[in-house]
């Protein structure tokens, strides 16, 4: 079980909002009240998918999502971004391995207020853990799930440090703190294991 008092006391001191909810509907329904009216581009996310939020938020938002048929690029200049993560430390590292980039990226630079949905699976108790999970556990599961030619998809049980043509780990992107240029970044842990 994750110490949140610590975690949620770290993600502050280092910028962040942080919400907590018990189950994903509660957290599915504060994010339908906070977004409301504006523009919100989704990460591909499983989180995202299990929660179920696209069809809630575009009855009252645009959203943009290249999982529903919009590019990447679409994505760009929306005042919302959401997506999960990869790692959360409890020490207050947020960790994402991307492979395209548009995702890992879009948390950085670009929008005004940014999302991070977390699962209770997620959370890890110090930085290197929270790597390892990325790379071992998370990762393997997106090579999977997208069917890629790798040793860890064919397996799923480690990283293989692989060099193939479909390595899907192409950038590891730490979050020490809030970036300055995003306006508002929110933690939303959920007591729920989500998405990989
Ligand atoms: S580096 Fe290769 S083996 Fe390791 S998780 Fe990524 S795709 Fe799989």
């Amino acid at each position: 079980m994750a110490d949140y008092q610590t975690l949620t006391q770290n993600l502050e001191r280092l910028g962040y909002q942080v919400t907590h909810f018990a189950t994903a509907q509660e957290a599915a329904d504060y994010l339908d009240s906070q977004i409301d009216q504006t523009s919100a581009a989704f990460g591909g996310s499983m989180t995202l998918k299990e929660m179920d939020l696209y069809p809630r938020l575009s009855r009252h938002n645009r959203v943009v999502w290249h999982w529903e048929g919009a590019s990447a690029e679409d994505a760009v200049g929306t005042e919302v971004y959401i997506t999960s993560i990869n790692g959360l430390a409890e020490t207050g590292e947020l960790i994402n391995i991307d492979g395209t980039g548009n995702r890992a990226s879009a948390t950085l630079y670009g929008h005004k207020r940014v999302y991070f949905v977390v699962g209770s699976n997620k959370i890890a108790p110090d930085y290197d853990a929270a790597l390892w999970r990325a790379r071992n556990i998370a990762s393997p599961k997106n090579a999977q799930r997208l069917g890629m030619k790798t040793p860890c998809a064919a397996k799923g049980d480690r990283c293989y440090n692989c060099q193939s043509p479909e390595r899907i780990c192409r950038a590891l992107v730490v979050l020490w703190e809030k970036p300055k240029s995003v306006e508002r970044m929110e933690v939303v842990l959920v007591d729920e294991p989500l998405g990989y």
